[in-house]
């Protein structure tokens, strides 16, 4: 049995994974930021389901933006103008990034889904911040409440803090097949299994990962290696970019995407009131590069590259991300200080130009091993 393919499957068909739960008595709300609560959603009878973008060019999304807008919020919006959302009963977009809060007015005012929220997320931590976030997270709680009909009690809640702690801890041990050399399952497999998590129910996702993590041993087409890689940068929403690297000797076994490690790292603490344990969690949970935290954002990323055993990193941004731009070049140092190599790239949500990507990569790993 491919314990792996149900992973692929679920993203390739995703819109109509979501339409079937709709058409089971869920309710479906999207969500495009990692800082978003999505116990709440699941609390509230509801699917939370991550917007994505495709690797097509935005014609749609270009009639409305300026061209400095990061192709990844471009892209979504594009599927979004499209219709492939249009199965949404909700939708929950947060100030995390300058474009993320901007797209907010635009899909509320071109897009239209049943129910809009904004969460405004804080940029530091303190504790007038952990209040404010807390009365936000209790705000958007109301919302569901009222829109949805759905009672959020603290039973709800606890419920869904089970659940989606355990899919945490069960990706968390599918990271750690990548310990080994060559790692048990490859870097583009890995980011499959996070973000088809995203795209259906965790308890369903949850039984995937169990099944996975008793196959994955004996899997039939172990991945071949390569140089040890950390990825670090902007969000990557489909695992072409990691195919890439892998396709030309990287292995990718490590990562601090917000759509990798950094979206499930961290656990809710089951004790206590449900929802301040839920503020606290979205609040210090491993940093996206949009915090204000200057000497700490980067420690997550290190310790992964430690603890990975990697041999190089790249780091790289979309196109017009300046949170992570401004992050890169400080990041490169703080891995040049540990003797560890970097590729610094910007690429397109789209890939466009990919052959010249895949050139400097190729030289980068060569350059890599030549070292070795
Ligand atoms: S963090 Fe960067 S890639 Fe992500 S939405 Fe913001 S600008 Fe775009």
């Amino acid at each position: 049995m491919d314990v792996l393919r149900p992973f692929r499957t679920l993203l390739s068909i995703k819109h109509d994974v979501a339409r079937s739960w709709q058409a089971k008595g869920k309710h479906l709300v999207g969500w495009s930021c990692a800082y978003t609560p999505e116990e709440l959603i699941y609390a509230a009878n509801s699917i939370p389901i991550m917007v994505s973008g495709s690797l097509e060019p935005s014609k749609h999304a270009d009639v409305y933006l300026p061209i400095n807008t990061c192709s990844f919020v471009r892209s979504c919006f594009d599927s979004a103008l499209k219709g492939d959302y249009e199965y949404l009963d909700g939708l929950v977009i947060s100030n995390s990034c300058d474009n993320r809060n901007k797209i907010f007015d635009l899909w509320k005012h071109h897009v239209k889904i049943p129910y809009v929220h904004f969460i405004n997320t804080p940029h530091t931590r303190t504790e007038g911040t952990h209040n404010f976030f807390y009365d936000e997270i209790f705000r958007f709680k109301t919302s569901l409440q009222v829109t949805f009909g759905e009672k959020l009690s603290d039973t709800t809640l606890k419920n869904a803090i089970r659940i989606f702690n355990e899919n945490r801890l069960l990706l968390k041990k599918v990271y750690d097949l990548r310990m080994k050399d060559p790692p048990l399952i490859s870097g583009a497999e890995a980011l499959e299994i996070v973000l088809s998590s995203m795209v259906t129910s965790k308890e369903e996702h949850n039984v995937l990962l169990k099944r996975l993590l008793a196959g994955a041993s004996n899997r039939a087409d172990p991945p071949k290696g390569g140089v040890r890689l950390l990825v670090s940068g902007s969000v990557v929403d489909n695992s072409k970019p990691i195919r890439i690297i892998e396709a030309i000797g990287g292995s990718v076994v490590a990562d601090d995407l917000c759509t990798g490690s950094k979206y499930f790292w961290d656990l809710v603490s089951s004790h206590g009131d449900p929802l301040r344990a839920i503020a606290k969690r979205y609040l210090d949970k491993v940093s996206s590069s949009f915090m204000l935290e200057p000497g700490t954002n980067f420690s997550h990323t290190i310790e992964m590259a430690e603890r990975f055993d990697v041999e190089a990193v790249i780091v790289f941004a979309l196109k017009f991300c300046d949170t992570h731009m401004f992050d890169a070049p400080q990041l490169v140092k703080e891995f040049e200080a540990r003797d560890l190599p970097v590729l610094y790239l910007e690429w397109e949500h789209s890939l466009s130009g990919s052959a010249q990507l895949k050139t400097r990569i190729e030289a980068f790993l060569e350059m890599v091993k030549g070292v070795g």
